[in-house]
């Protein structure tokens, strides 16, 4: 069920104090990658969610670089494509790029133009959301394009941090909360 699916993901984080910097807690997804049933959890839960709250769904877009390695088993398990949002300078052909604000300087995300089509119905996916500035980029790019966001799905949320506030009026589904 769907608590001991949460359980099984919990005990397959890992925390990194002080890393990359000082201050920070790094929450580390790679055992959950490593485990093949805490990753059928993953995509379980996520799966559930979206068949739920947005039947209607036409594509997953994940983000540069850790919601690529959820958002395309996701996609398949719901029989729909997968289109990448990368940073800056990675992604050939027409581009349309949006700037965000890192805790030092500045970033730039990017995805192509043609990967969405006006008014296509998207889920945004990346592993953890924190003060929210790359998803709020990404959810620009869309909206760009004229595409639909129905709503944003991460494996993490820092609570503290206040990035579902920030996302507003795009929701955020977390499946683990810090
Ligand atoms: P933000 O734009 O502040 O919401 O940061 C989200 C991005 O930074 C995600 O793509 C995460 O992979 C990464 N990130 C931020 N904080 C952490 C953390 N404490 N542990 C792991 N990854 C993090």
């Amino acid at each position: 069920n769907m608590e001991s699916k949460l359980q099984l993901l919990r005990k397959h984080v890992r925390t990194f104090p002080d890393f990359p910097k000082p201050g920070i807690q790094f929450r580390d997804i790679c055992p959950i990658l490593k485990s093949p049933p805490a990753l059928t959890a993953a995509i379980d839960l996520f799966e559930e969610q979206v068949r739920t709250i947005h039947p209607q769904v036409d594509l997953i877009v994940g983000l540069d670089a850790r919601g690529f390695l959820f958002g395309p088993l996701l996609a398949q398990r719901l029989e729909i494509g997968f289109v990448p949002v990368r940073k800056r300078g990675k992604l050939p052909g027409t581009t349309v790029t949006a700037a965000y604000d890192l805790e030092y300087g500045k970033a730039e995300l990017e995805i192509q133009e043609d990967a969405v089509s006006p008014a296509q119905k998207v889920v945004l996916i990346d592993d953890l959301l924190a003060t929210g500035g790359t998803l709020c980029a990404a959810c620009e790019l869309l909206l760009r394009l004229k595409a639909q966001v129905l709503g944003c799905l991460v494996l993490i949320e820092l609570k503290d941090l206040r990035g579902a506030e920030r996302l507003k009026p795009h929701t955020v589904f977390s499946l683990l909360q810090y």
